[in-house]
């Protein structure tokens, strides 16, 4: 099996105190735990993570980007570059969020253009995929993954610089948690879809996210084929975020 990622997307959550307060805490809890079976990572809103990055920079937390451009420098309005989440101190960046694709358009040739642009500067890539209600109700919901992995994921992925996490959107902050038989469907189609696409793919994680919470986060950490959590909501609070961590 693989390392687990327990990762939280803050989304546009927290100021710079709140965000300090929660970055610390949780540092503070991966330093005193010793040796765990999980990875840890913080995606916090762009202005904190030059703060949290300094707070938690002697610590194993991870820190992370929620998005990014596909370019590195220039005349690009509002876009923060792939080089700058680096001089904060990210290792990861999360691309292609379904909130990104509903609020701002992105495809699948926009995330995967991010991506490219990511791997050149060493950042992880955690490319976001997972079907609507409508769609799982009709029955696509394995194709449409299919078509965002294929549309996504880019020619230099790697097991070691790209995760996938699998966001079912209507389990996204509506307390809905896909099923651990569905869970485990998809992923397992995931990994399928992997194979041919990226070398050692049973090397890449693959993420669960949708509703994580304390107490259903054992049952789905349990599943084959998970290989961590993209948590929202209850990424926002220490306590609820290390119980789904040592639930792995
Ligand atoms: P919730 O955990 O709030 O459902 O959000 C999931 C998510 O979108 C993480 O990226």
């Amino acid at each position: 099996a693989n390392r687990k990622l327990i990762a939280g997307n803050w989304k546009m959550n927290g100021l710079k105190a709140d965000g300090l307060d929660l970055a610390s805490d949780l540092a503070g809890r991966l330093k005193g735990a010793g040796p765990v079976v999980f990875d840890m990572l913080v995606c916090p809103p762009f202005p904190l993570l030059f703060p949290v990055g300094e707070a938690i920079a002697d610590s194993p937390l991870a820190l992370g980007g929620q998005d990014c451009a596909p370019k590195t420098s220039g005349a690009h309005t509002g876009d923060v570059a792939p080089t700058m989440l680096k001089d904060a101190g990210c290792r990861f960046v999360i691309l292609g969020h379904s909130e990104r694709r509903a609020d701002h358009g992105e495809s699948d040739a926009m995330v995967n253009a991010k991506a490219v642009a990511a791997h050149k500067e060493g950042l992880v890539a955690i490319i976001c995929v997972g079907e609507t209600e409508a769609q799982r109700d009709a029955g696509q919901a394995n194709a449409v993954v299919s078509g965002q992995l294929a549309g996504s994921i880019p020619a230099g992925a790697t097991a070691e610089n790209t995760v996938i996490a699998y966001e079912p959107v209507w389990a996204i902050g509506t307390g809905k948690t896909a099923t651990p038989d569905d869970v485990k469907a998809m992923h397992a189609h995931i990994r399928a879809e992997l194979n041919g696409k990226i070398a050692e793919s049973a090397k890449v994680r693959i993420l669960y996210g949708g509703s994580v919470k304390p107490n259903n986060a054992a049952e789905l950490m349990a599943v084959e084929n998970v290989d961590g959590a993209l948590v929202g909501g209850a990424a926002l609070k220490a306590d609820d975020f290390w119980a789904i961590a040592t639930a792995c």
